[in-house]
């Protein structure tokens, strides 16, 4: 088909039109872009993306669909299935492309990577130019590499911090195109192209409610409680940054509440996760509330600046890190602990998982995140130290894979390195110092207005007894229609305090052989 000038743009985690380089880069000289979804069969399995975290991802195409198509591209996005390095080599030979656009820094991932150079391996065979524009770090992954240290990747926030500032000062977001060049002939006979190529009928993306792409699952169609989409993104940006500098100025992490039952925090990683958001553009719009605001603003690590700086810190030590970071064997930044996995350690897993473990400040956390995809970052602590050195001594990687599945903010690096954090295995040694499930809660909400509101059988237990319903008397129990045991579960971990410490010291044995064993 004759296409001088038709280019692929390769959507994957760059949901967005605005500050996205590499969709500019493809419009030049282009007659037609053609965007594209190429939905692979992990990304379709439950068992690796839940429910929320896989609707969250379709809004956000669907979005990105009348952005398209609002710019001119009539096809919108143009959905698919299958394996991108299979996949996509049919459409740029069937659509004669010249240039296909990924943005290669979204992906720190080992086997995405690998996809990647894939394609882009087979791109250049195929005569077909790849455009990478990185944009979904605040710096290029190259001009770090560029200022670090004979290749150093730092480690602490400190010396990330000194990266940081050796790179200069943040580009300056791209504003959105208003019209993408589209060329509805050429076009139409490429969309026609695709179809006979893969053998589909239907190229749109799946409206909603519509689970035919998604392995197994009927899911009743429900509202997210955080939607996908750039145009949310932007909104949100306006709403919890832009319009409100003095909050932005006086923001300090540790002092925001877990339990609030309105986000404490700005709920903007599903955005820059899934790239509805640059990570830019909300960088430049702190630093502009920080200036416009009445008051001194706070500093990082715990300044929302900061907040921003943890992203891009997590994100370097994935990327540049050769090794699997998500899992504790070859892990060089992981301390290696031996986590129990018999029977017992499983069955507490799995009440852990299903927020059954009896403590209800866990279980509300735990139905906050398979409900509605996102937890504060304490909630986060705090069900991530009782599941590994906390309470149940179990794997970090095993809850990390739970995150990975139910977060809508799901990021491969960040969520590694925290939650190797969160137990002790990297970062943060002071294994000593442990979340109570029952005290860490009441201190924030006294109350317990957040277990009420995701643990609805406590929901008429006495505050007295909220964190602690086991304590309850029968009467007590009775009045609440409660009854521990059968109303709610007992206790996984009888004996927190005890456990705790017994954990403490199995800690402190494996890092002594550890360093023992370190030639
Ligand atoms: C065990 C564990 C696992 C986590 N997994 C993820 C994950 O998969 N994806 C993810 O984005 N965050 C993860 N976090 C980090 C953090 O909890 C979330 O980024 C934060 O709670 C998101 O809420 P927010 O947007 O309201 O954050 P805000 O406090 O409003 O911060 C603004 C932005 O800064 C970034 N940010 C804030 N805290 C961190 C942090 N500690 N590390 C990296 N970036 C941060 C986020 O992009 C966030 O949107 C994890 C934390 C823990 C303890």
């Amino acid at each position: 088909m004759p296409s001088a000038q038709t280019k692929i743009l390769w959507l994957r985690k760059t949901l967005r039109i605005h500050d996205n380089p590499t969709l500019k880069a493809c419009m030049e000289d282009a007659s037609t872009v053609l965007p594209v979804y190429v939905l692979d069969k992990w990304h379709s399995n439950p068992q690796n993306v839940g429910d929320v975290r896989f609707e969250f991802i379709m809004e956000s195409l669907r979005n990105l669909d009348e952005k398209f198509k609002k710019c001119g591209v009539d096809a919108g996005v143009i959905f698919v299935r299958g394996e991108p390095e299979k996949v996509l080599p049919k459409i740029w030979e069937a659509v004669d492309a010249k240039a296909i656009g990924f943005d290669t820094s979204e992906e720190a991932e080992k086997h995405s990577q690998k996809t990647d150079e894939d394609v882009a391996g087979l791109a250049n065979k195929a005569d077909v130019k790849v455009i990478d524009e990185p944009a979904h770090w605040m710096h290029p992954p190259g001009l770090y590499e560029r200022h670090m240290n004979g290749g150093e990747v730092p480690t602490t926030m400190s010396s990330f911090e000194t990266l940081f500032s050796q790179c200069g000062s943040v580009r300056e977001p791209l504003s959105a195109p208003k019209s993408i060049p589209y060329d509805k002939g050429t076009a139409d006979k490429a969309l026609d192209a695709i179809r006979k190529a893969l053998d589909v009928e239907d190229l749109t993306v799946p409206k909603s409610g519509d689970n035919k792409f998604y392995k197994g699952l009927k899911r009743e169609q429900r509202k997210l409680r955080f939607p996908g989409g750039e145009d949310e993104a932007l909104k949100r940006l306006e709403k919890v940054v832009e319009k409100q500098p003095d909050w932005v100025a006086s923001f300090e992490k540790p002092k925001t509440a877990p339990t609030g039952l309105e986000p404490q925090t700005t709920v903007l990683s599903p955005y820059l996760n899934a790239g509805c958001l640059s990570l830019r553009r909300a960088w430049h719009a702190v630093k502009k509330a920080e200036k416009d605001a009445k008051g001194k603003p706070t500093q990082p690590p715990t300044s929302l600046a900061g907040q921003l700086l943890w992203r891009e810190h997590w994100l370097t030590i994935g990327y540049f890190t050769e090794e699997d970071i998500s899992k504790m064997k070859g892990n060089p930044l992981a301390r290696q602990i031996d986590w129990d996995w018999d029977n017992d350690a499983k069955e507490l897993f799995a009440k852990w998982e299903a927020g059954e473990t009896g403590y209800p400040f866990i279980d509300a956390i735990m139905t906050q995140l398979r409900e509605e995809g996102w937890i504060h970052h304490l909630a986060r602590h705090m069900v991530a130290c009782f599941l590994t050195r906390g309470d149940c001594f179990v794997s970090w990687e095993k809850g990390f894979d739970v995150f990975d599945r139910l977060l809508i903010d799901a990021d491969w690096s960040v969520n590694s390195c925290n939650w190797m954090w969160l137990s002790c295995s990297a970062f943060f040694y002071q294994y000593f110092r442990c979340y109570s499930p029952i005290s860490f809660g009441k201190k924030w909400d006294p109350d317990g207005d957040y277990i009420r509101k995701y643990v609805p059988a406590l929901k008429d237990m006495p505050k007295k007894y909220i964190y602690e319903p086991w304590k309850a008397p029968r009467e007590v129990q009775e009045k609440a229609k409660c009854i521990i045991g059968k109303d709610y579960p007992e206790r996984i971990i009888e004996d927190h305090t005890a456990t705790s410490k017994e954990n403490m010291n199995r800690i402190k044995e494996d890092y002594d052989l550890s360093s023992s064993t370190v030639k």
